[in-house]
C-alpha cells in the first residue's frame, strides 16, 4: 500500500501544467481529488514517476451561470452540491451530489477528476450524456470541446489524450417544457452505482419531443439506451409509454455480472431504473 516515489508539482497555471505535461510525458499524471488516482498508485496499479496537481488552479474551479451552466473540472462535489444558482438552473445535477459517496469523498472528489477516470459505475458520466453535456479540453496542441457523447470510449477509457487537460464542463440549462432525474441502486459499501440511470426529456404540449437516457453501473461505460429512447420519442408521454420504454433499456448493451450483482440481476435493475427515472423526469417536464 505505498506508492512507487514520485516528484511533485503544483502548477498555478493551466499554462504551467501543459507545460509540466509536455516536459514529463507519458511518466506524469495529473491529480485532481485523488480519490481514484492515490488508491490506485498505492495498490501500483498506477506508477506515475511525476504527479502534477492541480489544485492550486484557481481557474479550473467554480460554477457559472451565463447561458449554459458551466462546471470548472477541479469543482468539488461539495462546492457543486452547495451551489444555490445551480439547483434552480440544474437541479438534477445538485440531487445527484448528494448520491454520491460520503461527506469525505464529496469534499476531495471532483466533477473533471470523475470524467476523466471514467469509472463504470461512476454516476457522472450518464448524466453527461443525458444532458448532452459539452467537456472542454486544453492541450498542447490547443483548445477543443468534446461531446459528452464522443468521450467515454471504453472501460476506464476516454477521449482526452495524454497531453490534454479537462478544463471545463458545460451544460445546457433546463428550460419550461424539460426535465431530467438521475437515480440509482447504490452500492451498500461504496455508493457507486450497481445501476444508475439519467433521463432526459424534452415536451412539445403533451408530446415527448427530445428523450435522452442513459445507462451507468451495468457496463464497461456509461452508454445511451437508443432502444428506449426512440419508442418514447414523439408519444404521449404517460405511463403506459413510460413502462414500455423501460422494458426496451439495456437491450443490445453488453451487462456484467459480479460477486455483488449478477448480469441478469443487473439487465433487471436497469429497466426498473429507467422506468423511475422517466417517470421523475416527466414529472419535472410537466412542472
Ligand atoms: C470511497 C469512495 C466512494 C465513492 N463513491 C462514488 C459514488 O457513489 N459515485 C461516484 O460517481 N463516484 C464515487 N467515487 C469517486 C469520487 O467521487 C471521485 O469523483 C473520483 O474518485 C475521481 O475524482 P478525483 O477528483 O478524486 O480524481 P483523481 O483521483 O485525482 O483523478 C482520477 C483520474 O483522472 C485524471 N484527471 C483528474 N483530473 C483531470 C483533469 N482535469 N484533466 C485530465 N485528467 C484528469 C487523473 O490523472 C486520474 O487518472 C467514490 C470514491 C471513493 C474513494
Amino acid at each position: 500500500m505505498i506508492p512507487r516515489p514520485f516528484a511533485y508539482h503544483a502548477p498555478t497555471s493551466v499554462a504551467e501544467a501543459l507545460r509540466l505535461l509536455g516536459a514529463y510525458g507519458d511518466e506524469a499524471k495529473l491529480l485532481a481529488g485523488g480519490h481514484s488516482l492515490l488508491p490506485a498508485m498505492k495498490l501500483r496499479l498506477a506508477a506515475p514517476s511525476v504527479l502534477i496537481d492541480l489544485n492550486q488552479i484557481a481557474a479550473l474551479r467554480g460554477v457559472t451561470l451565463h447561458g449554459s451552466v458551466a462546471i470548472g473540472s477541479m469543482t468539488t462535489w461539495a462546492a457543486i452540491g452547495q451551489h444555490a444558482g445551480l439547483r434552480q438552473a440544474l437541479p438534477v445535477l445538485s440531487a445527484t451530489v448528494q448520491l454520491i459517496g460520503d461527506l469525505q469523498v464529496r469534499n476531495r472528489g471532483t466533477l473533471g477528476g470523475a470524467l476523466a477516470h471514467a469509472d463504470p459505475a461512476a454516476d457522472a458520466p450518464a448524466l453527461t450524456l443525458a444532458l448532452a453535456a459539452t467537456l472542454h479540453v486544453h492541450g498542447l496542441q490547443g483548445t477543443r470541446t468534446i461531446a459528452a457523447a464522443d468521450f467515454f470510449t471504453d472501460m476506464l477509457t476516454t477521449a482526452l489524450a495524454p497531453d490534454e487537460i479537462l478544463t471545463a464542463i458545460k451544460f445546457p440549462p433546463l428550460g419550461a417544457g424539460e426535465g431530467a432525474a438521475y437515480l440509482k441502486l447504490p452500492h451498500p459499501a461504496s455508493r457507486y452505482a450497481v445501476v444508475g440511470v439519467a433521463a432526459y426529456l424534452k415536451l412539445d404540449g403533451p408530446q415527448v419531443r427530445v428523450c435522452r437516457i442513459a445507462v451507468t453501473g451495468a457496463g464497461t461505460k456509461a452508454e445511451r439506451q437508443p432502444q428506449a429512447e426512440q419508442a418514447l420519442c414523439g408519444g404521449p408521454g404517460d405511463a403506459e409509454s413510460i413502462a414500455a420504454a423501460s422494458t426496451l433499456a439495456g437491450e443490445g448493451m453488453d451487462i456484467l455480472g459480479d460477486l455483488y450483482a449478477s448480469e441478469l440481476y443487473r439487465r433487471a435493475m436497469v429497466k426498473v431504473y429507467t422506468k423511475r427515472a422517466l417517470t421523475a423526469a416527466l414529472a419535472e417536464a410537466r412542472g
